[in-house]
This record gives C-alpha cells, structure tokens and sequence, in this order.
C-alpha cells in the first residue's frame, strides 16, 4: 500500500517559504513525476508534500529587459499555446511537444522538470545551449543560478531545500540558431535515450560557429554541455568534415551506461550521428 503523505497547500509564497523552512516538505507541482515515485515506491519517498499549484507567483511567462521569464508552473501545453515562447524559444517548444501525451502536457511543468533533475529531462539540454538562468526563492529571498550550474548530480541539483524553483529566465537572441532533437522508442509518449541541443551565433542569418554550444541528456549521470566538441566546433564552418570531426569528438567525450532503456553503445553512436546531422541540416548540405 504506498504512503499517502500528508499535503499542505499555501495561498502564497510566503506562506510557502515559512512551511519549508520549518519542515522538510517535497514540493508538488504537476504531480506528473512525484505521483509516480509515490504510487511506485521509488526512491526516498516524501513524509510530507507542499502543494505549490496554487502560488501565482509562479505563474506567467514574461518578455522584458531581454529575457523570456516562464513561471516555473508552466505547463508544456501553455508553452506550446504561447506566441512569446514560439517566437524567442521555439526549440523548449519543440521539446515540450515531444514530452509524454497530452494529459502529462496538460499537467506537467518546466520547474518540476528542472528541480527532478532526471538525466533524460527533454527540456534540459534545451536550457543548456540557451544559457538559461534559474531563479530559486526562499525566506532568505532570491538567487540565480546558471544552468550550467544547476544540475550537481545524478537527480541532484543546487536548490537547497527551503527553496522553490520561482522561474527560468532565457536571454532573447535573435542572433542564436538553436536546434533540438530527441530519440527514443517511439516518436512519442517515450523517454529519451537521447536528447540533444545544439546552438550557434548567426550573422546576418548565416551560421556563425561561434558561441557553440552543444547540449545532452541521457549520456551522463545529469545534463551536460560536451565542452571539448564545443571547442572543436568554435570557429569552424559546418562542412562534411567538420561534421564528421565532431562526431567523433562527441563519442570519445561522453561516457553513456546501459540501462533499460539502451545500451551505453547505442547512446554513443547515436550521439554521434545526430551531431553530424545537425551540423550537415546547418551547413544545408
Ligand atoms: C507518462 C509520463 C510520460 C513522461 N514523459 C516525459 C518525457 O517525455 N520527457 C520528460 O522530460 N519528462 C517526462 N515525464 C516526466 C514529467 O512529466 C516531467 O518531468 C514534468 O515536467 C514534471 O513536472 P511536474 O510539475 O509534474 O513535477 P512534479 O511531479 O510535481 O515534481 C517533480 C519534482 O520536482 C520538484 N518540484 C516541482 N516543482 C518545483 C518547484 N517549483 N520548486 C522546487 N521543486 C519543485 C518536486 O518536489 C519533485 O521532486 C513523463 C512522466 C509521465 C508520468
């Protein structure tokens, strides 16, 4: 019989925060992964959940001052509704279209893919290669953290655990090309066995290797930026040689396991291959 923890359900931040930081609460946003660990008995299991639904403070998704500000409860189904994130983060709307069906799109938010910090996240990499910045709250106020910064292990991440994931915030660039791509079983209601994005500078719309990142889930213990093919890509021009220089750059520099959804092999050679491609659809040949 799984546990059914007590639930506290605050009216507003504040009253969110105060909970937290007297009591070790595990938030629930969506409930889309909590539910699943409860009802599955996986993991450490919660003695008592915060229910953030309900905070308007985490709501909304926002342009100003250079940046798109989505709300941490976000739904993947509101990010594919809204012009803002279509225009400035059309690939977090490419990934939030690949995730799960309908009813976990409906329900499932961009905070609680960022804070369960699974390795095959699909929003993840996408914030990687957009050089996303998370904002996290608690009575001590707030902070932002570089999500370069944000994933510290395997399912762990800088939050502290008096703190809520508020927003994230993407840098508006219309200078940036970013590109997704996810494999898995089936071209849907799978979890990746791959997932990966990949950005660069563009000049006057061409593609400009500079500022080259390239961002994956599912290949390590969290999601990565694979910096040494990020350095082999800086500055170089999208051929076929280039492409295949990369690839197999990228499969000497990821360390992938098998598990039960692949073969440490398999995520290798698929990395590699998808790189290529990548590169081969910027360079239009
Ligand atoms: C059938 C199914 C298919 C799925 N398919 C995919 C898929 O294709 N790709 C994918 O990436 N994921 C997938 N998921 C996983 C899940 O839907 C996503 O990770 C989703 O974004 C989780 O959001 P949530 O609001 O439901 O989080 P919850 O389950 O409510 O919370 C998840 C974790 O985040 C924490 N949390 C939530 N919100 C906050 C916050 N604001 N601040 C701090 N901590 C917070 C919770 O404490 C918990 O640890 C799938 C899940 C199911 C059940």
């Amino acid at each position: 019989m799984p546990i059914q923890p007590p639930v506290e359900s605050p009216r507003d931040l504040g009253e969110a925060y105060a909970l937290l930081a007297a009591t070790h609460h595990r938030p629930i946003a969506g409930g889309t992964d909590v539910m699943v660990q409860i009802t599955g008995e996986i993991g450490q299991l919660p003695d008592r959940l915060l229910d953030v639904w309900h905070l308007e403070g985490l709501r909304g998704i926002t342009v100003s001052e250079g940046a798109l500000t989505i709300g941490a409860l976000t739904t993947y189904t509101a990010m594919r509704h809204s012009a803002p994130c279509r225009e400035h983060a059309p690939a977090l709307v490419e990934a939030a279209a690949t995730i799960g069906a309908a009813q976990i799109q409906n329900r499932g938010t961009i905070g609680g893919n960022i804070a369960n910090a699974s390795p095959a996240g699909d929003t993840l990499p996408v914030l990687l290669a957009m050089d996303a910045e998370i904002v996290a709250g608690s009575l001590r106020g707030e902070r932002i953290v570089a999500a370069a910064d944000f994933w510290t292990g395997y399912r762990r991440t800088a939050l502290a655990p008096d703190e809520l994931v508020l927003r994230v915030r993407l840098p508006i660039a219309p200078d940036r090309e970013v590109r997704f791509r996810k494999i898995g079983t089936r071209r849907a209601q799978a979890i990746s066995k791959v997932v990966m994005a990949l950005s660069w500078h563009l000049r006057d719309g061409r593609p400009e290797w500079r500022d080259v990142r390239v961002a994956l889930g599912s290949v390590a213990e969290r999601p990565i930026r694979v910096v040494a093919t990020e350095a082999l890509l800086e500055g170089a021009a999208p051929t076929a040689e280039t492409a295949a220089r990369a690839a197999e750059a990228v499969a000497g520099e990821i360390k992938p396991i098998d598990d039960v959804r692949s073969t440490a092999d398999y995520r290798r050679a698929v990395t590699a291959r998808v790189l290529q491609r990548m590169i081969r659809e910027a360079g239009g040949w």
